[in-house]
């Protein structure tokens, strides 16, 4: 509630003074409806007042070959990442549905979450639908979603029959893309499932997620061995 409430606050306009007065208030009402407030926390507030956001293009998208398909905006929080978040996780998942019905869910205003990425398992077909300079509403954990970027894989994590390899290539060309734009290790510490989140506990991407061939694939992918 207290991330709402700061992101409204942070469309205000007005000179210096003006803006000024609106972090005293946002800090205070973040602190009365969310608790402690730390140093990090406040000190990225005076970034974002202090420097000018990213340049957007409406349309473009981070990774070649994707469909701009855009989530409501409700299901993430807009920010400048890399520049006030660190990017250094990948966050792997399956949605229990199809492609189709995840990028309607996404587009959901009541819906709360949604990831960066939908990878369809047919043909591999990626849609991005969050930019990954911003915070998707996608690992349940919010500094998860801060440090990490998000790919849903259509399908069910009790059905394998999802788990196309043209659905893991894609998605490994996806992530190896990722790792080279943030410089993030090609490993398991940081490319992760949802079930290796923190406090979360989810059965996503399931069971027959395979891991070492997705990993291998990544690394092919990436240029590493
Ligand atoms: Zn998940």
């Amino acid at each position: 509630m207290g991330e709402h409430a700061a992101t409204d606050r942070r469309s205000g306009g007005g000179g210096p003074g003006r803006r000024r007065l609106l972090i005293a208030g946002g800090a205070t009402a973040a602190v009365g409806v969310g608790g402690f407030l730390g140093r990090d926390a406040l000190e990225r507030w005076w970034w974002q007042y202090g420097a000018p956001a990213v340049p957007r293009t409406e349309g473009e998208v981070e990774h070649e070959g994707a469909e701009w398909v855009p989530a409501s905006t409700a299901n993430y929080r807009r920010a400048s990442r890399p520049r006030d978040y660190g990017v250094d996780r990948v966050v792997i998942h399956m949605p229990e549905a199809t492609y189709d019905i995840t990028l309607r869910v996404f587009q959901d205003p009541s819906h709360g979450a949604a990831a960066h990425y939908v990878v369809r398992s047919g043909d591999g077909h990626v849609a991005q639908m969050v930019r990954e300079l911003d915070v998707a509403y996608q690992a349940g954990h919010q500094a998860f979603n801060e440090r990490s970027v998000g790919i849903e894989h259509e399908g069910w994590a009790d059905d394998p029959s999802y788990l196309t390899d043209t659905m893991y290539e894609s998605s490994a060309r996806l992530v190896a893309g990722i790792c080279a734009r943030y410089d993030i290790p090609v490993d398991r510490e940081h490319i992760v499932g949802h079930n290796e989140v923190p406090d979360v506990v989810r059965v996503c991407p399931g069971p027959h997620w395979d891991w070492d061939r997705y990993m291998a694939m990544v690394r092919s992918a990436a240029g590493v061995s």
